[in-house]
């Protein structure tokens, strides 16, 4: 597959190159190998994407929001028919295994195009009857929104928040993580070839300092980041000089609690899926699986006979499951996360070592006997590791599970239902699951409370942060005034 794009950026409509922009390599996972290589955009660039966005909103929000719909729908359309080369581009981008890459990235981005397509005709406003009198409320577009990337799921993220800011009305620039470039600029050219219009929704690469000079940009109306806590803060920081309104999705630690009467196997293939898939590199991964005494051993025992299953190699063999870290450096910060966790005296179970092939692969790693004050309790990772902590009781659990600065999710396996729904009222987290883990269907909302972000991506409640409310008040009869 050509992995080299046309060029860097996609603005106005088309490709654009600008090769004084510092140089981004882009490095196979799986093999270190560089497959392309692209430059950061220019102060031109940036003012080019920035131009082409706001010329471009008023038209499309000119249109009815069913017209916009139709070519979120028909972007939706024309990714699942790509499927397998978009499946194929974003695992060469993030290494991820194709096997996950065929169904939970472009699958999972035209979700969004076609459920915002599908509401795009039905964001209105209200009629609020006072007597005679009345007032009404326009739901209006936002203006410019900029979307910032994390690195785990490239496409994903550039349609959860392309599809939602277009469906109201807004144009975006969108700026890749300069670790995975490559992905993002597909979806541009796909929506395009849709129909959008010219500057509608653009690529601009870069790193950090990229996407700090696009948020500042007194045409930007709104920034959504997908990013760690530390890049959150300063986002939200440069943003309120401007008061652009944000959504935050920023990073977790969050705890998996099993109870003793929990359907085992269900509960082992939660934990597997809340630590192991993309290797780890989930927001809301639940690595913090606190089981209840009396199942713990027997939990252990199934999880490291389940791992068994895993299957590392060339992530484009659809017989694989496990791939690589996505960068080196990523690969070095979670072993040092291992090495403190043997440090500080957590129990390793399985796994812990670097897998004796090129790339980035570290193996499925357990640890087990976790005190919550150890650092792997208490940091977000990013990678596959996963800490088993021992509880007694109901109460305590809560309290343990509640005593982190993250909130982005929460997830409880037990067979007793209002055991289950008062977990779920006492979590403090954006999202919870009962009896299953990390799901993200585009009707649900997503997001976290406390460090872990402001704002909610996907379902209705994404429309709220993409619009902004007009009220109208209309009078009637005659106006009274005192003098
Ligand atoms: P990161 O914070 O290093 O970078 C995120 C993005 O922000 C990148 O595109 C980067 O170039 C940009 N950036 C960096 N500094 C900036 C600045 N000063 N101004 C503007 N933009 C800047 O995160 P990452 O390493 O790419 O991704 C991993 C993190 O993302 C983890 O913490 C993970 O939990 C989080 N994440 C959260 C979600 C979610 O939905 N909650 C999803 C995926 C990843």
């Amino acid at each position: 597959m050509q992995t080299q794009p046309t060029a860097s950026h996609f603005i106005n409509g088309q490709y654009v190159e600008d090769t004084a922009g510092e140089e981004i390599p882009v490095i196979y996972p799986a093999t270190g190998e560089v497959i392309a290589t692209l430059h950061a955009a220019t102060p031109a660039i940036i003012e080019q994407a920035l131009t082409a966005a706001r010329t471009a909103q008023k038209e499309w929000a000119g249109w009815s929001g069913t017209e916009r719909g139709r070519v979120l729908r028909r972007a939706s359309e024309i990714m699942r028919e790509r499927n397998h080369d978009l499946s194929v581009l974003e695992t060469y981008d993030t290494g991820k295994p194709y096997q996950e890459t065929s169904v939970a990235d472009a699958t999972s981005g035209a979700d969004a195009l076609e459920y915002f397509g599908g509401l795009a005709g039905a964001i209105t406003g209200e009629h609020i009857q006072l007597g005679d009198d009345f007032v009404y409320t326009r739901r209006e577009p936002l203006g410019v929104c900029v979307g910032i990337g994390a690195w785990n799921y490239p496409t994903q993220i550039a349609c959860w928040k392309g599809a939602p800011a277009l469906a109201c009305g807004n144009t975006m620039v969108f700026k890749p993580s300069e670790t995975t470039p490559l992905c993002a600029l597909k979806v541009a050219e796909i929506l395009v070839e849709a129909g959008a219009p010219a500057g509608v929704y653009n690529v601009v690469q870069g790193y950090g300092a990229v996407g700090a000079a696009l948020i500042t940009d007194p045409r930007v109306d709104k920034v959504s980041l997908t990013g760690s806590v530390p890049t959150g803060k300063k986002v939200y920081a440069a943003a309120a000089e401007g008061m652009r309104h944000v959504t935050m999705e920023l990073g977790g630690k969050s705890p998996l609690v099993i109870f003793d009467d929990a359907d085992l196997e269900n509960a082992v293939s939660g934990a597997i899926l809340g630590n192991f898939y993309s290797s780890g590199q989930v927001c809301s991964n639940g690595t913090r699986v606190f089981v209840q005494k009396g199942i713990k051993e027997a939990f252990l025992a199934r999880l490291t006979e389940r791992l068994k299953g895993v299957k590392m190699g060339d992530p484009q063999d659809p017989e694989v499951n496990f791939g690589p870290m996505v960068s080196e450096r990523q690969r070095d910060i979670v072993e040092g996360f291992i090495a403190k966790g043997k440090d500080e005296g957590a129990r390793l179970v399985t796994g812990g070592n670097r897998v004796d092939r090129d790339g980035f692969f570290l193996e499925p790693t357990v640890f087990a006997d976790v005190t919550d004050d150890m650092t792997i309790a208490t940091d977000e990772i990013f990678g596959p590791v996963m800490s088993v902590l021992d509880f007694e009781t109901e109460e305590e659990v809560l309290t343990r599970a509640n005593a982190t600065e993250f909130g982005l999710a929460a997830g409880v396996f037990t067979a007793d239902l209002t055991r289950a729904h008062r977990m779920v009222a006492g979590f403090e987290a954006g999202t919870c699951y009962i009896n299953t883990y990390n799901d993200a269907p585009v009707e649900a909302p997503f997001g976290g409370s406390k460090l872990s972000g402001v704002g909610r991506e996907n379902s209705k409640a994404a429309i709220e942060h993409y619009s902004q409310i007009k009220g109208v008040y209309v009078r009637m009869g005659d106006m009274e005034a005192p003098f």
